[in-house]
């Protein structure tokens, strides 16, 4: 079969009805736990000024370097289709005046983003993700908190054996000298880097860590970690993080080598991971090879975020803590997919209504908007004539009861009342029907 002329963009896709409810399943458990906890929701708009996300993720990150989709406008502005939510969460923080309000400030949003990756298995150039941001507050107890909600919601959402990766990547005081630390070893192993890396090493010798290729790995293991150049401070916060979740039994890893791919961190990072997940059939991939599967469980972090506590003053707010997170949709999706884990059931159908010739069709729709407005679900297929396919899609659908609007019946105000499992009909007023309808399935 030939292609259709026109298809989705590369790493984009739909969204078809059959997996609707796997969405509308994770906005549920996203929305009551951010009741639970307080967050309020914010949309930001899928453009923004391209500066904000330079400045706020940092100039020499992939994301920023490679990955940022930029428009030009008429007026000669540059735009940027979001890639990710926190720096439109912090530029809404102090253009809509939260500051002012008594703090924390605790905010929750969900949507599509926007990130120019080569497309593969779990990464996709459209994506949803869900995420919570919480402002004004500096204690450890916080970060281990936001990693709860996270945790939480992926737990409620049937996901099993999952990881807590976790690092401290330290704040202004101490990573300056760290970062010296890492140049200088890097510097004298650079022909063993990647070419990447060693454009990295003059950029940002902190990206290096976060580098994938196979080159790297053995340079990389052996490299300075962050954790044992904390400052007083950093380390305190980062060591009660870690009593926090020992104290509600989560199970994390510390991960020396976590830096995760936005500037804007300080002191803790994390993401989280589903454990030895055996092989997640992501959105959009149908059949996949064995070194594809490899790069399933590299893509296959599920959640990141940490704390931020100078993006705010950075952004032209003034100096605010902040902490929060972000979630994959599709990689959760594609997860519960694997594992068979059901999507929100669809709403069933209470009654099919069923008619024939013109006069009843007139008085159907007019049927259909009483049950409507009593909250009746009914099922039709107003467009067919044929009484024999209309009851096939009754049946179909599993309703109990079938009303046939016929010729006769229009004429006289009347309606079938056909019970669709032992096949028994009655004939009701028209004006009574959906009065009489609601007695039946309630009674049932
Ligand atoms: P980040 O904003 O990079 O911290 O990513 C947070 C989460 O969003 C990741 O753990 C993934 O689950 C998801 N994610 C990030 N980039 C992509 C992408 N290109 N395609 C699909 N999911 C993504």
């Amino acid at each position: 079969m030939s292609k259709p002329k026109f298809q989705t963009p590369a790493g984009m896709h739909d969204i078809l009805p059959e997996d609707q409810g796997y969405y509308q399943k994770i906005n549920d458990v996203v929305k009551n736990i951010a009741d639970f906890y307080g967050f309020e929701k914010i949309d930001t708009p899928i453009l923004e000024n391209a500066e904000l996300f330079s400045k706020g993720i940092g100039a020499s990150t992939d994301i920023i370097d490679k990955e940022m989709f930029v428009l030009k406008t008429k007026g000669g502005d540059f735009l940027a289709l979001r890639p990710e939510g926190t720096a439109p969460t912090v530029r809404a923080y102090i253009e809509d005046g939260f500051a002012n309000l008594p703090q924390p400030i605790k905010l929750w949003y969900s949507g599509p983003f926007f990130r120019y990756e080569h497309p593969q298995v779990g990464r996709f150039r459209q994506f949803r993700q869900f995420g919570f941001e919480i402002f004004g507050e500096e204690s450890a107890v916080i970060d281990a908190q936001m990693i709860q909600i996270f945790y939480n919601i992926l737990r409620e959402l049937k996901l099993k054996n999952l990881v807590i990766e976790i690092n401290s990547i330290g704040d202004s005081q101490c990573r300056p000298y760290y970062k010296k630390l890492l140049s200088n070893y890097f510097r004298s192993r650079e022909s063993a880097l990647c070419a990447d890396c060693r454009r990295r090493l003059r950029e940002n010798p902190l990206r290096i860590l976060d580098c994938k290729d196979e080159k790297c790995q053995p340079v990389k293991a052996q490299a300075p970690q962050m954790i044992d150049h904390l400052c007083e401070f950093c380390h305190k916060h980062f060591k009660e993080v870690l009593e926090y979740l020992d104290e509600i039994g989560l199970p994390y890893r510390l991960n020396p080598y976590l830096v995760r791919g936005l500037d804007y961190y300080t002191k803790t990072v994390f993401e989280i991971f589903p454990e030895s997940t055996p092989t997640p059939k992501m959105v959009g991939t149908p059949n996949r090879s064995v070194g594809e599967e490899e790069a399933v469980s590299k893509l296959s972090a599920l959640a990141g975020g940490g704390r931020y506590d100078v993006l705010v003053k950075l952004l032209g707010g003034r100096d605010t803590p902040a902490c929060g997170a972000a979630c994959g949709i599709e990689r959760i999706v594609g997860l519960m997919k694997a594992k068979a884990i059901s999507p929100r059931k669809e709403v069933g159908f209470d009654i099919f209504l069923a008619q024939l010739g013109t006069l009843a069709k007139r008085k159907s729709l007019k049927l259909i908007e009483e049950f409507r407005q009593e909250k009746v679900m009914v099922a039709e297929s107003l467009g067919r004539d044929s009484l024999k396919a209309q009851l096939a899609r009754a049946n179909k659908l599993g309703v109990k009861y079938t009303l046939i609007l016929g010729q006769q019946e229009a004429l006289e105000n009347r309606v079938i009342v056909r019970d669709m499992k032992i096949g028994r009909q009655e004939s009701l007023k028209l004006d009574k029907a959906v009065h009489e309808i609601i007695k039946k399935i309630k009674n049932k």
